[in-house]
């Protein structure tokens, strides 16, 4: 367990870009293309909202649909004197061969849907080259599924800088992974091996833990968005990482030193929000009013509630649902459980909950069926854990806000997040997940559910796990305020794009 400490300089090297000397007098203008899902849109927003407070003009580029969810968080800035502005593009549904009104990744439920997905993301090229005609940015910062944004901004003369939406842990140990292929070297899928050339404590993973189309010789939509991505960090102006130096130290330095990629770590970006009404007005509309949310939080101890909840994605079957029902009654703790599902009928026992639960546990837990308010949770005092599908941002937030975590990772680079709360951090405990599976989570039993939740919330452990949380939440704090190592790395990126401030 081990927390980074500033160790190089922080020098920043403005470029001569013709750009820079174009806009010294004006504020520099930025375009947002973020890829059309909640975990990339939210932290994207966050971002124009950072810039926007450091004197950039913000412009978020989307389609019309994902519109409505991005302006919920932009007008709030705008009240707040920040204002960003939003352009939308068309989604071309139909020449995918998608239905109708499918522009956010959260409506693509099966792995064609994917597949015409990722389709009809490319044909927005022309479209973003149309609004990169007509608007003259200076920059475009492009999700990571979108490599082809690299050759779009060349095409307008600026420079495209890749999201990738995670961490810079996940982003070393992937790499890794990708390039040496150790899942190679052992027997069987649940050999454990080594990943190699990664700065730090070993880590040991699985073959089950990997996504399986990186180890196939496929050549599948995702094998080749993957190999493009990959491509477009490394011929892309550089990256920008929602993370911070003191989480991350080591691995940040092997990233730009050892992977010779050019870096700026500016998170936690969820931090820019600051006031309830920005940290409720993420993503979509919240299904349970805020102010009721934190009126049934206040009503409880300080680290005394479980917040649960897998992000915007992830699904798991009935009887899993079942079984977190039963292990959180189990548990004792009082609690907050997010489940992307509807009430059908009020009067209704849902099959999907142990009958009579809600009636025992009222009082005591918390279901919200849809979409929670999930930073006011997590910044509230009385949330004492949070377990996780460890999603970089969720992992972000959970470390903003002080809180240990019980790692239930499903999909996507979540595996790795994992050992980075469990192993490399120490504020956290693996529920004990063995295979990745796309969108529909691994089955764990109720024991282990009961066993890891009092694992964070309970004991001398829990206490010492809480305490790390904690000063880390501190340090994400600091880095972003003025003078601190993601407040200096966002001044470095905003240098080297427009020239230094006069
Ligand atoms: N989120 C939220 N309420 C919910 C579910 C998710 O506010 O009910 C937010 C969460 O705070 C995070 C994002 O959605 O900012 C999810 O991103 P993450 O990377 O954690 O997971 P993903 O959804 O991409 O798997």
């Amino acid at each position: 367990m081990f927390f980074f400490k500033i160790s190089r300089s922080q020098t920043c090297k403005p470029r001569s870009h013709n750009m820079a000397s174009k806009n010294q007098k004006n504020k520099p203008h930025v375009f947002f293309f973020p890829f059309l899902a909640h975990g990339h849109m939210i932290p994207t927003v966050d971002m124009a909202k950072l810039f926007a407070s450091r004197g950039v003009r913000a412009t978020i580029i989307t389609t019309p649909l994902n519109l409505p969810l991005i302006s919920r968080s932009t007008q709030q800035s705008t009240l707040l004197g920040l204002p960003i502005n939003l352009l939308s593009i068309r989604f071309p549904c139909a020449e995918a061969g998608l239905p109708e009104g499918c522009q956010n990744v959260d409506a693509a439920s099966s792995y064609s849907m994917m597949a015409a997905f990722f389709k009809a993301t490319a044909m927005l090229q022309e479209p973003l080259e149309q609004l990169l005609r007509e608007h003259h940015p200076d920059c475009l910062i492009a999700g990571s599924f979108f490599p082809w944004t690299t050759d779009s901004a060349a095409k307008f003369g600026i420079p495209r800088i890749v999201f990738h939406g995670t961490g810079l842990f996940p982003l070393c140990a992937g790499d890794s992974v990708t390039v040496h292929q150790p899942y190679k070297d052992v027997a069987s899928d649940s050999d454990p091996f080594v990943i190699p050339n990664l700065p730090g404590i070993e880590i040991q993973m699985t073959r089950m833990l990997l996504r399986a189309f990186l180890m196939s010789n496929e050549d599948t939509f995702l094998s080749r968005l993957f190999k493009a991505e990959k491509q477009s960090e490394v011929t892309s102006f550089g990256v920008v990482v929602n993370s911070f130096y003191e989480l991350e130290g080591i691995y940040a330095d092997h990233y730009k030193k050892v992977l010779g990629r050019k870096a700026w770590h500016i998170g936690p970006l969820s931090l820019c929000n600051r006031d309830q009404n920005e940290k409720s007005n993420r993503g979509k509309q919240a299904s349970m009013d805020a102010g009721d949310c934190l009126k049934w939080l206040d009503s409880k101890k300080p680290d005394s509630v479980i917040y649960i909840c897998f992000g915007s994605k992830s699904n798991f079957t009935e009887p899993q649902l079942k079984e977190i029902a039963r292990g959180l009654e189990a548990s004792g703790q009082n609690f907050i459980w997010v489940v992307r599902r509807g009430k059908k009928d009020e009067d209704q026992d849902e099959e999907w909950l142990p009958e009579g639960f809600e009636t025992r546990i009222e009082g005591k837990g918390l279901i919200i069926r849809g979409w929670a308010p999930q930073m006011l949770i997590l910044d509230h005092k009385s949330v004492g854990g949070f377990v996780t599908h460890c999603g970089w941002n969720s992992t972000l937030e959970g470390v903003s806000a002080g809180v240990p975590m019980v790692t239930w990772p499903v999909s996507a680079e979540q595996f790795y997040n994992e050992k980075l709360v469990t192993e490399v951090l120490g504020v956290g405990i693996p529920v004990g997940v063995k295979k990745w599976v796309p969108v529909v989570g691994d089955y764990i039993e109720e024991e282990a559910i009961v066993n890891a939740v009092k694992e964070i919330m309970e004991g001398e452990e829990a206490e010492e796990m809480r305490n790390r949380a904690k000063k880390l939440s501190k340090m994400a704090r600091e880095a972003t305020e003025e003078g601190g190592s993601s407040y200096s790395d966002l001044s470095c990126l905003i240098e080297e794009l427009v020239g230094p401030s006069d």
